[in-house]
């Protein structure tokens, strides 16, 4: 068995595994696609002291560091099932389907998150060229443009007030009649120059010259009438999934489905700790993942240290 099993080989599962192998304990990775998330975006131009790098680059570069180390890796394959040790300093065992199953004394759960998509043509032709689900990352790439935002919740909202300070003018569209954000939120949206907002509105396609986004249609859900928006960028946020399913009915998750962690990264199960996208950390971003990847391996090491008979 190990001593520490990662599952997940994004940001957080990457330097979660090399802290844990770095204390000289046997650890293991489990990935169903190694590289996670970053491997979806072209620019990353906020990962601290690497002023631009691209996503495949950087996939590749936290395989080729996470080698350096005695970590055995597993790619390609799914935790279906965990089930957490049923007595202190006891083994968890993690089932990738229903022959495969790995042991450990503790687990480190990694599995990031994925966005919601709009479903709409043209959004999957146009992602990376104008269609984009990361306000943070991408915002300044449409500087002086025009933009959509898709959403109007807290993270829609945020996104929007956001933009407004760095791209040209910003459109955001509401599917239904009223915005969901915080009231403060919306006030301070409102009180923008250059934002409008577009209410009871579906958006059906995604348009583009072949190369970049040039707009988008909606139907106005009230009158049925379908309108056309010239822009250059569409921010989608209607929501972030993590991925826990695998997980409801073992760790304690909130009603997003994220996996509740205090700030040391210990979930509800005894051994078992978390980090990245896929638990209640708010603000999803590559550092972040790394920073509580990182947390959590020197929680796990700390439980390790403690339960592990002498
Ligand atoms: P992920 O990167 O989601 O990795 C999850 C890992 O778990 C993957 O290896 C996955 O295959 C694996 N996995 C999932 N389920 C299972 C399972 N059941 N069993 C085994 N393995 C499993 N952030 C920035 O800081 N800067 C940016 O410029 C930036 N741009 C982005 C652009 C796009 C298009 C997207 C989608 C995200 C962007 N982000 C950016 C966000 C950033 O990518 C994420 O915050 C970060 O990747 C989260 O890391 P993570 O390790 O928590 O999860």
């Amino acid at each position: 068995p190990f001593e520490v099993l990662v599952v997940g080989g994004g940001p957080g599962g990457a330097a979660a595994s090399i802290y844990a192998a770095r204390k000289g304990i046997r650890t293991g990775l489990v990935a169903e696609r190694f590289g996670g998330q970053v491997l979806d975006t072209m620019a990353i131009e906020n990962f601290i002291s690497i002023p631009y790098t691209e996503g495949p680059k950087l996939g590749a570069e936290l395989e080729a560091h996470v080698k350096n180390y005695d970590v055995e890796l597993y790619k390609g394959l799914a935790a279906t099932k965990l089930v957490p040790a049923t007595e202190p300093g006891g083994l968890a065992t993690v089932e990738l389907g229903p022959d495969a199953r790995l042991s450990a004394k503790s687990v480190i759960v990694a599995t990031g998150a994925r966005w919601r998509h709009m479903g709409v043509p043209g959004e999957q032709e146009y992602k990376n060229k104008g269609v984009t689900f990361c306000p943070h990352c991408d915002g300044p790439l449409f500087k002086g443009k025009r933009v959509a935002v898709i959403g109007g919740g807290n993270s829609g909202i945020e996104a929007a007030i956001d933009l407004a300070g760095v791209v040209g003018h910003v459109t955001v569209v509401e599917f239904l009649d009223v915005l969901r954000a915080d009231e403060v939120l919306v006030r301070k949206l409102k009180s923008l120059p250059n934002v409008d907002i577009v209410m009871s509105a579906r958006t059906t396609e995604v348009l583009g010259d072949g190369d970049q986004v040039t707009g988008l249609d909606y139907e106005d859900r009230v009158t049925g009438e379908l309108k056309h928006l010239d822009l250059e960028g569409i921010f989608v946020q209607i929501g972030l999934l993590p991925n826990t399913e695998w997980l409801q009915g073992t760790l304690e998750l909130n009603p997003r489905g994220e996996i509740v962690v205090d700030e040391r990264g210990a979930t509800s199960a005894d051994g078992i700790f978390a980090a990245g996208d896929c638990t209640t950390e708010p603000f999803k971003q590559i550092v972040v993942a790394m920073g509580t990847g990182s947390t959590a391996a020197l929680s796990a090491f700390d439980h390790l240290i403690r339960t592990s008979a002498p």
